[in-house]
This record gives structure tokens, sequence and C-alpha cells, in this order.
């Protein structure tokens, strides 16, 4: 087993949270190893440690279903489809234009 980084309790670094920290946020750790850990002294005894997850690679508490990935995926889809040629853009149609790049250039030709 690797060494972690092992940080004083209450030093833990930004982007890093306990098990218990990440499930207030909905998050869980997803099968990440532990990334590092934290460690508070006690007298006598060994320091009391807590385990640190990487908030980046944490994943919601609730996963994502095939049904929910597939309405994701047609609303992206949607939003890539340019409603005056009816082609995926490639790319989410800004707003300000309303249609794809070579249609507003059309239009403004
Ligand atoms: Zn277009």
């Amino acid at each position: 087993m690797s060494t972690l980084p092992v940080y004083r309790w209450r030093l833990a670094p930004d982007g890093y949270a306990t098990r218990r920290q990440l499930r207030a946020r909905g998050l869980r750790p997803g099968g990440q190893d532990v990334a590092a850990q934290l460690e508070r002294p006690r007298r006598r005894r060994p320091p009391l440690v807590a385990h640190l997850y990487r908030v980046d690679l944490a994943k919601p508490v609730r996963p994502m279903t095939a049904a929910k990935w597939a309405a994701l995926a047609r609303a992206n889809a949607a939003r890539r489809t340019c409603p005056e040629c009816r082609r995926d853009a490639g790319y989410v149609i800004p707003p300000t234009l309303g249609m794809c790049v070579p249609c507003d250039s059309r239009r403004s030709a």
C-alpha cells in the first residue's frame, strides 16, 4: 500500500472530504481509493484517523439510470440541433444566435 498524504485535523486541503462530508453533499466516494487521511493526535493513544476522498472523483449518491442517461443525451442533442437547418451542429446552439453559425452567416450575408 502506498503512503497516503496525512493532514492534521481541520487542515484538510480543498477538494478533499470525508465520506460523511461527501454524503452531506449528496455524493459518495464512488469506488475511488482513499486519497489522503486526517489524523487527530490523542494523548497516549493512537491518533484518530479519518479517510479523505477527492471531491472531483466523487459520484452522486443516486446513480444515473440508463433511462436518465438517454433523456440527458436527447436533451443535449436537442440543444445541438439547429432549428433552422435541423442539423446537429456538433455544439450547443448559442442562445444569442438561435441557430447554427453557418445558418447565421447565411442570414447575415
Ligand atoms: Zn443551421
